[in-house]
Order: structure tokens, then C-alpha cells, then sequence
């Protein structure tokens, strides 16, 4: 045993249980609907274009911080297209090593230590303990039942003179709530009054059902100039384990946030960058229209069995994670029931205080659809053994 000491602002700190029932599930021999992995096949021009870009050495060799600027370029291009952002590639834009990259960088270069940082209930469980470790005090806007309805008074309630941060995830991990522009507008009247940091994650963007707009915070006027985006490369194209992301901000805060990306990462892996910048160009629109009714009929899918068994799903609007509340089977603890349910059904979940600040979240479960359709069928076919309970 080490007789030193680790910092403080890690000592609360433990494993996510997103990892931990990975760990359970491998174990176990069980269907991964834990994590968000995303099983789906990466677009070729992408991988060969990365694979190609790994022989040339100028395309092997460190990136400047922001990234290379033809991908900026496209990111610019997309941002303006696909989110109503107009954004200058030159400085306005940073390719990052995953969202949660851009997340830390973005803590470290504007936040202090101390500030307040507003999380609604349920959050990624990575958005608190990552502010934690920034020195961050996170602040809980509490669950407001299962409409997920925005409640200004609960925000307004939450707010103190400490707070200098708001962090909005739409489509939202664990949820699938989705915000419309009418809550935009109302955080963006706070965010005014109370001169607040708005963080918006926008990984899923792409995964959303029945139509719905994804509405980006920085597309509207009032919030552009407060607000730093978190997009994703993940979700998009299928490569999570290539940790690649980008953050848009107004120059005078991606300033800041390109020197701190600059300093903990130096920049983000450049022969991958090669490999996205091909996929911009070369993926065409219909993959993207293509995910949302494949992943429509993925959610419908679970949705049904979990409803059958007596686990009411929170039917998501976007994103690829549904909240069930296990309330039915009575079992206090979310990770009890999650191991219960894995050893019973050999299916892992996410226990659902992983996402939440308060005890509601020991009623509820994630599950995550973006698997194959084989190992959905196969994992909605165990599932529907609980029928009665365990
Ligand atoms: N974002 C994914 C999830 O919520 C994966 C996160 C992780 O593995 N740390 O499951």
C-alpha cells in the first residue's frame, strides 16, 4: 500500500458504473446494452482514408491544436448546413479527442475552481464527475418526472451567485429528451440574467425519431454568444474507440479552450482526422436519414418488450438510450437490480443512479439499443423471459 496520497479532488471518485457493468457483462457472458458502444459499421471512405493516411508520414506526424484545417473547413460547412451555425473555421472551431475531451478542455480554460455548474437530472454521468474533477461544485436541477418537461422555477431555484455554468445535453443521454427551441429560449433568458456559461453536448444528433428538429443552442442569436458546442465523430460515423470530436465557441473562448486542449492533448490523432474529413465529404445524406428509421425501429422494438415486462420505458425521442423504471419488481437499488437483471436475463444495463444526483435515479435502468438487430432480437428475446418477474 502506497503511503501517498491521491488528490483530493479525485478521492470521491470511483469507476462509472457504464464501465463497471461492462466489466459485469464480460463476466458474465452477457448482451452489452450498458455502454454506448455503438455497433454499427464504420463508412468505408472513412476507414480508408484513415488507413492510407497512417502510411504518410506528413499526415502521421502531430496536427496543430485545433486540428488540420481542411476539416475544419468541412466542419464549418456542416455546422452552417446541418445547425443554423455560422462558424469561423480559423478560429472558431477545435477538433478534439472525443466531446469529452472538448468537455475537459472547455472546464479547464473557463471555468474556476469553485464556480457553480448546473446539471439537469438525469445527466451523463461523465458531465458531473468530470466537473468534480475539475473543481467544479455541481449544482442538480432535480428530475421533473417522466415528461421530462422543462420547469423554469426548478432552474431558477437552483441558481445561486456561485453559478457561472449551465450544461444542456440534446439529444439527452440517458433520457432521449430532445429540446425544443422554446426551452432554448427560456435558457437562454436565464443564461443572460445570470451571465452563465451554456455547455451543450450534442453527441447524438443524428439519432432522433419521428421527425423531431435537433435545435442547436449556439443557432440561436441570443445564446451564440455564450455558448461552446460539444459535437461528437462517434456516434456519427460508427468510431468510438478513435476518440474524435469538435468544439465550436466564439474565437475569444475557443481561444482558450484550444490552448488547454493544447496542453493536455496536443492535438487530436491527425491520421484519423484524414479519415473523418473523408467521410464528410464522401458519406452521402441518406446514411444520416437512414440511421433515424433504423434506430426508430430499435427503439420501438425495446420499447415494446420493456413495456411488456413491466418495465416502463421513458420512450426516448432521440439519441439511443431508453430509462426503464424497475419500480415494479421492487428492488431498491438501481445496481442491484442491473446485476439482478444480467444474471437472471444475461442482459447489462446501466444502473440509473449513474445518472442522477438524487434517489430517483435507484428506480431506473439504462438500456442502449445501438446494437445489431441479431443481438437486439436476442437480448429482447431474454428480457421477455422476466415477464411476471424475476
Ligand atoms: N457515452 C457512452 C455511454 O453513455 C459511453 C461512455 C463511456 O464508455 N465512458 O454509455
Amino acid at each position: 500500500m502506497s503511503q501517498f496520497q491521491p488528490a483530493r479532488r479525485i478521492t470521491g471518485l470511483v469507476q462509472s458504473d457504464i464501465r463497471a457493468m461492462t466489466k459485469e457483462c464480460i463476466r458474465l457472458g452477457g448482451i452489452n446494452l450498458g455502454q454506448g458502444l455503438c455497433e454499427l459499421p464504420t463508412p468505408t471512405p472513412v476507414i480508408e482514408a484513415a488507413q492510407a493516411a497512417l502510411a504518410e508520414e506528413t499526415k502521421s506526424i502531430y496536427s496543430s491544436p485545433e486540428g488540420i484545417l481542411p476539416l475544419r473547413q468541412a466542419i464549418a460547412r456542416k455546422l452552417e448546413k446541418e445547425n443554423g451555425i455560422k462558424a469561423n473555421p480559423e478560429t472558431e472551431i477545435i477538433v478534439v479527442n472525443g466531446s469529452t475531451g472538448g468537455y475537459a478542455a472547455t472546464l479547464m480554460a473557463l471555468l474556476n475552481p469553485g464556480d457553480g455548474i448546473l446539471l439537469f437530472e438525469p445527466f451523463y454521468g461523465y458531465h458531473l464527475n468530470a466537473a468534480i474533477l475539475a473543481e467544479l461544485q455541481p449544482q442538480f436541477i432535480p428530475f421533473p418526472g417522466t415528461d421530462l418537461a422543462l420547469d423554469e422555477a426548478a432552474i431558477r431555484q437552483t441558481i445561486t451567485a456561485k453559478s457561472r455554468a449551465i450544461v444542456i445535453c440534446t439529444p439527452n443521454n440517458p433520457s432521449g429528451k430532445m429540446w425544443s427551441e422554446s426551452e432554448l429560449k427560456t435558457i437562454a433568458k436565464i443564461a443572460k440574467e445570470h451571465n452563465l456559461l451554456v455547455i451543450t453536448d450534442e453527441m447524438y444528433e443524428y439519432f432522433r425519431f419521428e421527425g423531431r428538429p435537433h435545435v442547436s443552442p449556439a443557432s440561436l442569436p441570443e445564446l451564440a454568444d455564450r455558448t461552446v458546442t460539444l459535437m461528437g465523430l462517434s456516434k456519427t460515423f460508427s468510431i468510438t474507440g478513435w476518440r474524435l470530436g469538435y468544439v465550436h465557441a466564439p474565437a475569444a473562448l475557443a481561444e482558450k479552450i484550444r490552448l488547454a486542449n493544447d496542453l493536455f492533448y496536443v492535438c487530436a490523432p491527425t491520421p484519423l482526422q484524414y479519415g473523418v474529413l473523408e467521410g464528410f465529404g464522401k458519406v452521402p445524406p441518406s446514411y444520416f436519414t437512414d440511421l433515424q428509421t433504423e434506430f426508430k425501429d430499435k427503439r420501438d422494438q425495446i420499447c415494446e418488450v420493456l413495456e411488456n415486462v413491466g418495465l416502463r420505458p421513458i420512450v426516448p425521442q432521440g439519441a439511443y438510450y431508453v430509462l426503464a423504471d424497475t419500480t415494479r419488481f421492487g428492488i431498491a437499488s438501481s445496481k442491484d437490480f442491473a446485476m439482478k437483471l444480467l444474471e437472471k436475463t444475461k442482459v447489462a444495463s446501466v444502473p440509473g443512479r449513474a445518472f442522477f444526483n438524487s434517489n430517483v435515479g435507484e428506480k431506473f435502468v439504462r438500456f442502449c439499443f445501438a446494437v445489431t438487430d441479431d443481438r437486439l432480437t436476442k437480448a429482447c428475446q431474454q428480457l421477455g423471459q422476466l415477464k411476471g418477474g424475476f
